[in-house]
């Protein structure tokens, strides 16, 4: 399986990445990484940028010496209603909204049943289009719920390649499981990289051989071509 798009990219804009759009561009050239989504975090992470950052994405060219470069936001799940912390009036202006849980946010519950509810409540936000690494083990869930219900809600489950490499120790085995299940419920699958550094953008290694594993097909994972990745996201340009 080959990808077309890293959907899930962070800029010196998170506070705590180190690259600039132009230096992801130079290494997607390199890596030949065709579409790239600068998602940086929601404001409720320390370091990140304000509701402003993302009103204003539009200033980034669509694309930059021939990458093609999305509007996006990892938005902070922050209550068990589906609250996330950037506005609406700045999702609507955006090409796609990710949603997750991090420690370092406001969000504050760690047990299954609540986790489960907040994470199938943000789906119904119009917005959220991807849930960022559920198989974190900090914030357990129940996987069976999870998957089911974003098959039901056409929300993609993301495999995330930094928590197989260096990033949320023990996912490995939780992201399994999901990657199962979203074969069996035929839920989308989203492979990012959650790079923090230019030289990470396209790094799929882990969570592709995660979905060869599992046997995901390749038109249930969203960036595996353009018009499932455009049709899913409802991107018209
Ligand atoms: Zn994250
Ligand atoms: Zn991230």
């Amino acid at each position: 399986m080959e990808l077309v798009a890293d959907l899930h990219v962070h800029t010196v804009a998170s506070g705590h990445a180190f690259s600039t759009i132009q230096e992801i561009v130079t290494q997607a050239r390199l890596k030949g990484v065709k579409i790239f989504g600068v998602t940086d975090h929601g404001p409720s992470v320390a370091g990140a940028p304000s509701f402003h950052h993302f009103r204003t994405l539009r200033f980034i060219p669509r694309y930059i010496d021939d990458v093609m470069i999305l509007r996006g936001a990892e938005a902070n799940i922050i209550d068990d209603k589906g609250g996330v912390d950037v506005p609406e009036h700045c999702l609507t202006r955006l090409d796609y909204t990710m949603a997750g849980f991090h420690d370092v946010a406001q969000y504050r519950a760690r047990d299954i049943k609540t986790n489960t509810r907040a994470m199938i409540n943000v789906m119904d936000n119009p917005y959220v289009k991807i849930i960022t690494h559920p198989g974190n083990p900090k914030f357990p869930i129940d996987y069976d719920e999870v998957v089911a219900a974003a098959k039901e809600k056409n929300v993609a489950l993301e495999l995330n390649n930094s928590s197989f490499v260096n990033t949320r120790p023990g996912s490995s085995i939780n992201c399994e499981t999901i990657a199962r299940l979203a074969v069996k419920y035929g839920a989308f699958i989203s492979i990012g990289s959650d790079a923090h550094i230019s030289f990470d953008i396209g790094n799929f290694d882990e969570a592709l051989k995660m979905a060869r594993k599992v046997e995901i097909s390749e038109e249930k994972v969203i960036n595996s071509n353009r018009e499932i990745l455009f049709d899913f996201l409802n991107i018209r340009l």
